[in-house]
Protein backbone atom coordinates (compact mmCIF):
# COMPACT_ATOMS: atom_id res chain seq x y z
CA UNK A 1 0.00 0.00 0.00
CA UNK A 2 1.94 3.37 -1.22
CA UNK A 3 2.81 5.07 1.76
CA UNK A 4 0.95 3.73 4.74
CA UNK A 5 1.40 1.94 8.06
CA UNK A 6 -0.52 -0.80 8.82
CA UNK A 7 -1.28 0.98 12.35
CA UNK A 8 -2.58 4.07 10.62
CA UNK A 9 -6.58 4.13 11.96
CA UNK A 10 -8.54 7.44 12.78
CA UNK A 11 -8.07 11.12 12.11
CA UNK A 12 -4.40 9.92 11.02
CA UNK A 13 -6.49 7.82 8.42
CA UNK A 14 -8.30 11.11 7.62
CA UNK A 15 -5.09 12.71 6.99
CA UNK A 16 -3.36 10.28 4.56
CA UNK A 17 -6.96 10.23 2.76
CA UNK A 18 -6.65 13.93 2.29
CA UNK A 19 -3.32 14.34 1.48
CA UNK A 20 -3.05 11.33 -1.13
CA UNK A 21 -5.65 12.47 -2.98
CA UNK A 22 -4.91 16.58 -2.84
CA UNK A 23 -1.16 14.87 -3.85
CA UNK A 24 -2.56 13.01 -6.53
CA UNK A 25 -5.62 13.78 -8.31
CA UNK A 26 -4.56 14.31 -12.14
CA UNK A 27 -5.17 17.90 -13.26
CA UNK A 28 -8.26 18.51 -14.75
CA UNK A 29 -10.32 15.54 -12.63
CA UNK A 30 -11.77 18.03 -10.83
CA UNK A 31 -15.23 19.06 -11.62
CA UNK A 32 -15.48 22.51 -9.68
CA UNK A 33 -12.00 23.55 -10.86
CA UNK A 34 -11.01 25.55 -13.93
CA UNK A 35 -9.52 23.50 -16.90
CA UNK A 36 -11.75 20.79 -16.34
CA UNK A 37 -11.83 17.69 -18.53
CA UNK A 38 -13.92 14.92 -18.21
CA UNK A 39 -11.77 11.57 -18.19
CA UNK A 40 -12.50 9.19 -19.89
CA UNK A 41 -12.62 5.51 -19.18
CA UNK A 42 -9.03 4.51 -19.08
CA UNK A 43 -8.04 7.57 -17.28
CA UNK A 44 -11.00 6.38 -14.67
CA UNK A 45 -9.86 3.07 -14.51
CA UNK A 46 -6.12 4.22 -13.66
CA UNK A 47 -6.87 6.87 -11.23
CA UNK A 48 -9.42 4.09 -9.30
CA UNK A 49 -6.77 1.78 -9.63
CA UNK A 50 -4.35 4.20 -8.11
CA UNK A 51 -6.88 4.92 -5.21
CA UNK A 52 -6.82 1.39 -4.17
CA UNK A 53 -2.96 1.23 -4.12
CA UNK A 54 -3.35 4.32 -1.78
CA UNK A 55 -5.30 2.31 0.56
CA UNK A 56 -8.63 4.26 -0.38
CA UNK A 57 -10.99 1.55 -2.09
CA UNK A 58 -11.26 -2.28 -1.10
CA UNK A 59 -10.63 -0.36 2.88
CA UNK A 60 -13.05 -3.40 4.56
CA UNK A 61 -11.95 -6.33 2.25
CA UNK A 62 -9.55 -8.70 4.04
CA UNK A 63 -5.56 -8.63 3.09
CA UNK A 64 -6.04 -12.03 1.00
CA UNK A 65 -8.24 -10.90 -1.55
CA UNK A 66 -6.33 -7.64 -2.32
CA UNK A 67 -8.23 -5.22 0.46
CA UNK A 68 -6.84 -3.28 3.50
CA UNK A 69 -8.76 -5.29 6.10
CA UNK A 70 -9.78 -1.94 8.19
CA UNK A 71 -12.71 -1.08 9.21
CA UNK A 72 -15.88 0.50 8.00
CA UNK A 73 -15.35 3.31 9.82
CA UNK A 74 -12.02 3.87 7.87
CA UNK A 75 -14.43 3.18 4.77
CA UNK A 76 -16.91 6.29 5.74
CA UNK A 77 -13.85 8.41 6.65
CA UNK A 78 -12.31 7.54 3.46
CA UNK A 79 -15.39 8.83 1.50
CA UNK A 80 -15.85 11.56 3.26
CA UNK A 81 -12.88 13.10 2.05
CA UNK A 82 -13.83 11.69 -1.85
CA UNK A 83 -16.89 13.39 -1.44
CA UNK A 84 -15.43 16.75 -0.35
CA UNK A 85 -13.70 16.43 -3.81
CA UNK A 86 -15.08 16.55 -7.30
CA UNK A 87 -13.77 13.79 -8.93
CA UNK A 88 -15.41 11.37 -11.29
CA UNK A 89 -17.98 8.82 -10.03
CA UNK A 90 -16.39 5.49 -9.70
CA UNK A 91 -16.66 3.45 -12.67
CA UNK A 92 -16.29 0.08 -10.71
CA UNK A 93 -18.60 0.71 -8.28
CA UNK A 94 -21.21 -2.38 -8.74
CA UNK A 95 -17.58 -4.42 -8.82
CA UNK A 96 -16.75 -2.90 -5.59
CA UNK A 97 -19.78 -2.16 -3.86
CA UNK A 98 -22.31 -4.25 -4.93
CA UNK A 99 -20.72 -7.78 -6.43
CA UNK A 100 -17.64 -7.80 -4.26
CA UNK A 101 -20.01 -8.25 -1.08
CA UNK A 102 -22.11 -10.50 -2.52
CA UNK A 103 -18.73 -12.57 -2.95
CA UNK A 104 -17.16 -12.40 0.24
CA UNK A 105 -20.29 -13.56 1.88
CA UNK A 106 -21.29 -16.30 -0.27
CA UNK A 107 -18.49 -17.12 -2.63
CA UNK A 108 -16.02 -19.74 -2.09
CA UNK A 109 -12.04 -19.30 -1.09
CA UNK A 110 -11.36 -20.11 -4.68
CA UNK A 111 -14.12 -17.43 -6.08
CA UNK A 112 -12.63 -14.62 -3.53
CA UNK A 113 -9.26 -15.04 -4.92
CA UNK A 114 -10.32 -15.49 -8.45
CA UNK A 115 -12.56 -12.46 -8.42
CA UNK A 116 -11.80 -10.04 -5.63
CA UNK A 117 -8.49 -8.70 -6.56
CA UNK A 118 -9.47 -8.21 -10.46
CA UNK A 119 -12.03 -5.67 -9.19
CA UNK A 120 -9.56 -3.69 -7.08
CA UNK A 121 -7.19 -3.70 -9.36
CA UNK A 122 -9.85 -2.57 -11.78
CA UNK A 123 -9.37 -5.01 -14.42
CA UNK A 124 -12.48 -6.57 -14.34
CA UNK A 125 -15.04 -4.32 -14.33
CA UNK A 126 -18.69 -6.07 -13.34
CA UNK A 127 -22.89 -5.01 -14.64
CA UNK A 128 -25.41 -6.02 -12.18
CA UNK A 129 -28.39 -7.81 -14.39
CA UNK A 130 -30.85 -8.18 -12.37
CA UNK A 131 -34.09 -6.37 -13.76
CA UNK A 132 -36.24 -6.90 -16.65
CA UNK A 133 -38.57 -5.71 -19.08
CA UNK A 134 -41.56 -7.10 -16.80
CA UNK A 135 -39.40 -7.13 -13.47
CA UNK A 136 -38.00 -4.23 -11.69
CA UNK A 137 -39.43 -2.97 -8.39
CA UNK A 138 -41.16 -6.57 -8.65
CA UNK A 139 -37.77 -8.40 -8.79
CA UNK A 140 -38.92 -12.13 -7.63
CA UNK A 141 -41.62 -11.82 -10.67
CA UNK A 142 -37.82 -12.24 -13.63
CA UNK A 143 -38.30 -14.81 -16.18
CA UNK A 144 -35.02 -14.97 -17.25
CA UNK A 145 -34.30 -19.20 -16.81
CA UNK A 146 -31.42 -20.83 -15.48
CA UNK A 147 -31.37 -24.86 -16.55
CA UNK A 148 -28.91 -27.37 -15.01
CA UNK A 149 -26.58 -28.62 -17.96
CA UNK A 150 -24.35 -31.10 -16.57
CA UNK A 151 -22.22 -29.41 -13.68
CA UNK A 152 -23.13 -25.94 -14.97
CA UNK A 153 -26.24 -23.96 -16.25
CA UNK A 154 -27.42 -22.89 -19.42
CA UNK A 155 -29.62 -19.11 -19.24
CA UNK A 156 -31.65 -17.92 -21.41
CA UNK A 157 -33.39 -14.63 -20.88
CA UNK A 158 -33.42 -10.66 -21.03
CA UNK A 159 -32.04 -8.04 -18.92
CA UNK A 160 -32.62 -4.29 -19.22
CA UNK A 161 -31.37 -0.92 -17.56
CA UNK A 162 -27.83 -2.87 -17.42
CA UNK A 163 -25.46 0.08 -16.46
CA UNK A 164 -22.06 -0.13 -17.81
CA UNK A 165 -22.99 -3.87 -19.39
CA UNK A 166 -21.28 -3.09 -22.62
CA UNK A 167 -17.85 -2.05 -20.79
CA UNK A 168 -17.90 -4.81 -18.19
CA UNK A 169 -16.18 -8.38 -17.85
CA UNK A 170 -18.67 -9.86 -15.64
CA UNK A 171 -21.96 -10.21 -14.80
CA UNK A 172 -23.32 -10.09 -11.59
CA UNK A 173 -26.32 -11.93 -12.53
CA UNK A 174 -29.85 -13.21 -11.08
CA UNK A 175 -31.87 -16.32 -12.79
CA UNK A 176 -34.55 -18.18 -11.81
CA UNK A 177 -33.32 -21.96 -11.67
CA UNK A 178 -37.54 -22.76 -10.28
CA UNK A 179 -40.72 -21.50 -12.11
CA UNK A 180 -42.10 -17.90 -11.93
CA UNK A 181 -44.59 -19.23 -9.76
CA UNK A 182 -42.03 -20.07 -7.35
CA UNK A 183 -41.38 -15.83 -7.19
CA UNK A 184 -38.31 -15.75 -4.48
CA UNK A 185 -37.69 -19.52 -4.17
CA UNK A 186 -35.36 -20.76 -7.15
CA UNK A 187 -32.86 -18.03 -7.95
CA UNK A 188 -29.72 -18.19 -8.35
CA UNK A 189 -26.81 -15.68 -8.71
CA UNK A 190 -23.84 -16.29 -11.31
CA UNK A 191 -20.63 -14.14 -12.03
CA UNK A 192 -21.21 -15.01 -16.23
CA UNK A 193 -18.21 -13.74 -18.41
CA UNK A 194 -19.41 -11.20 -20.79
CA UNK A 195 -17.91 -12.53 -23.83
CA UNK A 196 -19.54 -15.63 -22.97
CA UNK A 197 -20.98 -17.04 -26.52
CA UNK A 198 -24.78 -16.22 -26.15
CA UNK A 199 -24.55 -12.82 -24.78
CA UNK A 200 -25.88 -9.89 -26.83
CA UNK A 201 -25.71 -6.26 -25.29
CA UNK A 202 -27.79 -3.77 -26.76
CA UNK A 203 -27.01 0.42 -25.89
CA UNK A 204 -30.06 2.06 -24.67
CA UNK A 205 -29.84 5.93 -26.03
CA UNK A 206 -29.68 7.88 -22.55
CA UNK A 207 -30.68 11.84 -22.46
CA UNK A 208 -27.31 12.52 -21.00
CA UNK A 209 -26.19 11.14 -23.83
CA UNK A 210 -23.43 8.58 -21.72
CA UNK A 211 -24.50 5.57 -23.36
CA UNK A 212 -24.32 3.23 -20.18
CA UNK A 213 -27.52 1.70 -20.43
CA UNK A 214 -27.60 -1.59 -22.17
CA UNK A 215 -30.35 -4.40 -22.96
CA UNK A 216 -28.41 -7.57 -22.32
CA UNK A 217 -29.95 -10.81 -23.94
CA UNK A 218 -28.46 -14.36 -23.05
CA UNK A 219 -29.62 -16.65 -25.63
CA UNK A 220 -28.63 -20.65 -24.31
CA UNK A 221 -25.77 -19.02 -22.55
CA UNK A 222 -23.32 -21.43 -20.90
CA UNK A 223 -21.74 -20.69 -17.23
CA UNK A 224 -19.72 -22.83 -15.50
CA UNK A 225 -19.82 -24.63 -11.95
CA UNK A 226 -16.72 -22.18 -10.75
CA UNK A 227 -19.36 -18.76 -11.75
CA UNK A 228 -21.81 -19.69 -9.88
CA UNK A 229 -22.71 -18.28 -6.52
CA UNK A 230 -24.16 -19.89 -3.40
CA UNK A 231 -26.77 -22.47 -3.89
CA UNK A 232 -29.31 -22.84 -6.63
CA UNK A 233 -32.12 -21.67 -4.64
CA UNK A 234 -30.10 -18.63 -2.31
CA UNK A 235 -29.93 -16.08 -4.94
CA UNK A 236 -33.08 -14.05 -3.57
CA UNK A 237 -31.91 -13.70 0.12
CA UNK A 238 -28.70 -12.85 -1.70
CA UNK A 239 -30.29 -10.27 -4.44
CA UNK A 240 -31.76 -8.54 -1.12
CA UNK A 241 -28.47 -8.81 0.56
CA UNK A 242 -27.17 -7.01 -2.38
CA UNK A 243 -30.03 -4.48 -2.84
CA UNK A 244 -30.29 -3.29 1.40
CA UNK A 245 -26.14 -2.97 0.76
CA UNK A 246 -27.00 -1.02 -2.38
CA UNK A 247 -29.17 1.45 -0.53
CA UNK A 248 -27.21 2.08 2.77
CA UNK A 249 -23.20 1.87 1.59
CA UNK A 250 -23.46 2.24 -2.02
CA UNK A 251 -21.24 5.63 -2.67
CA UNK A 252 -20.89 6.46 0.71
CA UNK A 253 -19.64 10.12 -0.09
CA UNK A 254 -23.01 11.02 -1.44
CA UNK A 255 -24.10 13.66 1.36
CA UNK A 256 -19.98 15.21 1.05
CA UNK A 257 -20.38 15.35 -2.73
CA UNK A 258 -24.00 17.00 -1.82
CA UNK A 259 -22.41 19.49 -0.29
CA UNK A 260 -19.16 19.92 -2.62
CA UNK A 261 -21.47 20.60 -5.35
CA UNK A 262 -24.16 23.31 -3.06
CA UNK A 263 -20.63 24.90 -2.55
CA UNK A 264 -19.43 24.68 -5.71
CA UNK A 265 -22.89 26.49 -6.88
CA UNK A 266 -22.47 29.67 -4.65
CA UNK A 267 -19.01 30.11 -5.15
CA UNK A 268 -20.20 30.42 -9.42
CA UNK A 269 -23.16 32.86 -8.37
CA UNK A 270 -20.73 34.87 -6.34
CA UNK A 271 -18.70 35.10 -9.48
CA UNK A 272 -21.31 36.76 -12.21
CA UNK A 273 -22.91 39.81 -11.47
CA UNK A 274 -26.14 38.42 -12.50
CA UNK A 275 -26.15 35.51 -10.17
CA UNK A 276 -25.08 37.60 -7.12
CA UNK A 277 -28.44 39.16 -6.56
CA UNK A 278 -29.86 35.49 -6.12
CA UNK A 279 -27.90 34.90 -2.94
CA UNK A 280 -29.84 38.04 -1.60
CA UNK A 281 -32.93 36.93 -2.82
CA UNK A 282 -35.28 35.25 -0.03
CA UNK A 283 -37.03 32.33 -2.37
CA UNK A 284 -33.36 31.32 -2.89
CA UNK A 285 -31.66 31.73 0.63
CA UNK A 286 -34.40 29.57 2.15
CA UNK A 287 -34.16 26.61 -0.79
CA UNK A 288 -30.28 27.07 -0.02
CA UNK A 289 -30.58 26.90 3.13
CA UNK A 290 -33.10 23.75 3.00
CA UNK A 291 -30.54 22.14 1.19
CA UNK A 292 -27.83 22.71 3.74
CA UNK A 293 -30.35 20.63 6.29
CA UNK A 294 -30.89 18.26 3.63
CA UNK A 295 -26.96 17.31 3.48
CA UNK A 296 -27.07 17.80 6.99
CA UNK A 297 -29.46 14.87 7.47
CA UNK A 298 -27.85 12.68 4.65
CA UNK A 299 -24.96 12.68 6.94
CA UNK A 300 -26.76 12.21 9.81
CA UNK A 301 -28.33 8.55 8.57
CA UNK A 302 -24.93 7.63 7.50
CA UNK A 303 -22.68 7.41 10.48
CA UNK A 304 -25.30 5.78 12.56
CA UNK A 305 -25.39 3.02 10.00
CA UNK A 306 -21.48 2.81 9.69
CA UNK A 307 -21.78 2.27 13.65
CA UNK A 308 -24.55 -0.32 13.59
CA UNK A 309 -23.07 -2.17 10.95
CA UNK A 310 -19.60 -2.26 12.66
CA UNK A 311 -21.13 -3.63 16.30
CA UNK A 312 -22.53 -6.37 13.97
CA UNK A 313 -25.92 -5.02 13.97
CA UNK A 314 -28.62 -5.84 11.28
CA UNK A 315 -29.65 -2.22 9.49
CA UNK A 316 -32.94 -3.22 8.36
CA UNK A 317 -35.19 -0.75 6.63
CA UNK A 318 -32.70 2.04 7.40
CA UNK A 319 -31.41 1.88 3.95
CA UNK A 320 -34.58 2.96 2.23
CA UNK A 321 -34.24 5.95 4.70
CA UNK A 322 -31.04 7.17 3.30
CA UNK A 323 -31.69 5.94 0.15
CA UNK A 324 -35.28 7.75 0.23
CA UNK A 325 -33.71 10.76 1.96
CA UNK A 326 -30.76 11.53 -0.35
CA UNK A 327 -32.48 10.88 -3.58
CA UNK A 328 -35.46 13.42 -3.53
CA UNK A 329 -32.89 15.98 -1.19
CA UNK A 330 -30.58 15.85 -4.20
CA UNK A 331 -33.39 16.29 -7.39
CA UNK A 332 -35.01 19.32 -5.39
CA UNK A 333 -31.19 20.37 -5.19
CA UNK A 334 -30.47 19.59 -8.75
CA UNK A 335 -33.66 21.34 -10.04
CA UNK A 336 -32.46 24.52 -7.45
CA UNK A 337 -29.31 24.51 -9.02
CA UNK A 338 -30.15 24.57 -13.00
CA UNK A 339 -33.12 27.04 -11.76
CA UNK A 340 -30.22 29.15 -10.22
CA UNK A 341 -27.40 28.83 -12.56
CA UNK A 342 -29.61 29.60 -15.86
CA UNK A 343 -29.66 32.77 -14.94
CA UNK A 344 -26.13 33.53 -15.26
CA UNK A 345 -24.93 36.32 -17.91
CA UNK A 346 -24.21 35.81 -21.57
CA UNK A 347 -20.29 36.59 -20.59
CA UNK A 348 -20.35 34.60 -16.95
CA UNK A 349 -16.79 34.00 -16.39
CA UNK A 350 -15.41 30.61 -17.13
CA UNK A 351 -15.75 29.55 -13.94
CA UNK A 352 -19.63 29.81 -14.02
CA UNK A 353 -19.88 28.82 -17.50
CA UNK A 354 -18.46 25.25 -16.46
CA UNK A 355 -20.57 25.10 -13.47
CA UNK A 356 -23.37 25.57 -15.54
CA UNK A 357 -22.14 22.29 -17.48
CA UNK A 358 -21.57 20.33 -14.29
CA UNK A 359 -25.58 21.43 -12.94
CA UNK A 360 -26.90 20.14 -16.48
CA UNK A 361 -25.54 17.15 -16.25
CA UNK A 362 -26.41 16.91 -12.11
CA UNK A 363 -29.84 17.43 -13.35
CA UNK A 364 -30.61 14.93 -15.81
CA UNK A 365 -28.61 12.33 -13.47
CA UNK A 366 -30.65 13.62 -10.88
CA UNK A 367 -33.84 12.05 -12.50
CA UNK A 368 -32.48 8.33 -12.20
CA UNK A 369 -31.67 8.81 -8.72
CA UNK A 370 -35.48 8.35 -7.26
CA UNK A 371 -35.81 5.14 -9.62
CA UNK A 372 -32.58 3.51 -9.79
CA UNK A 373 -31.74 0.88 -6.35
CA UNK A 374 -35.58 0.84 -5.59
CA UNK A 375 -37.82 3.76 -6.90
CA UNK A 376 -39.52 6.14 -4.20
CA UNK A 377 -42.25 4.40 -4.03
CA UNK A 378 -40.40 1.11 -3.28
CA UNK A 379 -39.03 2.82 -0.53
CA UNK A 380 -42.10 4.49 1.44
CA UNK A 381 -43.63 0.88 1.12
CA UNK A 382 -40.16 -0.44 2.56
CA UNK A 383 -40.76 1.88 5.60
CA UNK A 384 -44.53 1.65 6.03
CA UNK A 385 -44.07 -1.82 6.41
CA UNK A 386 -40.80 -2.34 8.43
CA UNK A 387 -39.70 0.79 9.93
CA UNK A 388 -43.55 1.95 11.26
CA UNK A 389 -45.02 -1.95 10.59
CA UNK A 390 -48.18 -0.50 9.29
CA UNK A 391 -51.27 -2.99 8.29
CA UNK A 392 -50.77 -3.99 4.34
CA UNK A 393 -52.05 -1.60 1.93
CA UNK A 394 -54.37 -2.95 -0.16
C1 LIG B 1 -29.77 5.08 -13.79
C2 LIG B 1 -30.29 3.70 -13.57
C3 LIG B 1 -29.39 2.66 -13.50
C4 LIG B 1 -29.86 1.36 -13.33
N1 LIG B 1 -28.93 0.35 -13.34
C5 LIG B 1 -29.36 -0.91 -13.21
C6 LIG B 1 -28.42 -1.99 -13.26
O1 LIG B 1 -27.21 -1.77 -13.44
N2 LIG B 1 -28.89 -3.24 -13.16
C7 LIG B 1 -30.22 -3.53 -12.98
O2 LIG B 1 -30.55 -4.70 -12.84
N3 LIG B 1 -31.14 -2.53 -12.95
C8 LIG B 1 -30.74 -1.24 -13.08
N4 LIG B 1 -31.66 -0.21 -13.06
C9 LIG B 1 -33.09 -0.55 -13.03
C10 LIG B 1 -33.79 -0.18 -11.74
O3 LIG B 1 -33.46 -1.07 -10.72
C11 LIG B 1 -35.30 -0.20 -12.06
O4 LIG B 1 -35.56 0.83 -12.99
C12 LIG B 1 -36.14 0.01 -10.83
O5 LIG B 1 -36.04 -1.09 -9.97
C13 LIG B 1 -37.62 0.25 -11.19
O6 LIG B 1 -38.08 -0.78 -12.00
P1 LIG B 1 -38.82 -0.47 -13.39
O7 LIG B 1 -37.99 0.50 -14.16
O8 LIG B 1 -39.16 -1.77 -14.02
O9 LIG B 1 -40.16 0.29 -12.99
P2 LIG B 1 -41.52 -0.38 -12.46
O10 LIG B 1 -41.21 -1.39 -11.42
O11 LIG B 1 -42.31 -0.84 -13.64
O12 LIG B 1 -42.23 0.86 -11.77
C14 LIG B 1 -42.94 1.86 -12.55
C15 LIG B 1 -43.55 2.83 -11.54
O13 LIG B 1 -44.50 2.14 -10.70
C16 LIG B 1 -44.18 2.34 -9.34
N5 LIG B 1 -44.42 1.11 -8.59
C17 LIG B 1 -44.05 -0.15 -8.92
N6 LIG B 1 -44.43 -1.02 -7.95
C18 LIG B 1 -45.03 -0.30 -6.98
C19 LIG B 1 -45.61 -0.63 -5.71
N7 LIG B 1 -45.62 -1.89 -5.27
N8 LIG B 1 -46.11 0.39 -4.98
C20 LIG B 1 -46.10 1.67 -5.42
N9 LIG B 1 -45.57 2.04 -6.61
C21 LIG B 1 -45.04 1.07 -7.39
C22 LIG B 1 -42.70 2.66 -9.30
O14 LIG B 1 -42.33 3.39 -8.14
C23 LIG B 1 -42.53 3.47 -10.59
O15 LIG B 1 -42.89 4.81 -10.36
C24 LIG B 1 -31.25 1.10 -13.22
C25 LIG B 1 -32.16 2.16 -13.29
C26 LIG B 1 -31.69 3.44 -13.49
C27 LIG B 1 -32.69 4.54 -13.61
Amino acid sequence: MDGMTPDLSGEAFRQHARDWLRDNVPAGFLADRPGYQPPNLAQCLDWEAAMHRAGLAGITWPKAYGGHGRTLREHLIANQEIGRMAIPESVGSIGKELAGPIILAIGTEEQKRRYLPAILEMREMWCQGFSEPEAGSDLAGLRTRAVKDGDGWRITGQKIWTSGAAKAKRCLLLARTGTVEDRHKGLALFAVPMDTPGIRVVPIQEINQKGSFCEVFFDDVRVEPEDTLGKPDEGWNAAIRVLSIERATNRMYRAWRFENELKHLIAACKQDEALRPLLEDGNYRQRIAATVTDIEMVKGHVEPVVEALVAGQSIGARGSLMKLHWSEAHQRFAALAIEMIGQASPDAPSFVMAAQKRFQEIYLQARAETIYAGTTEIQLGIIADRVLQLPKGK
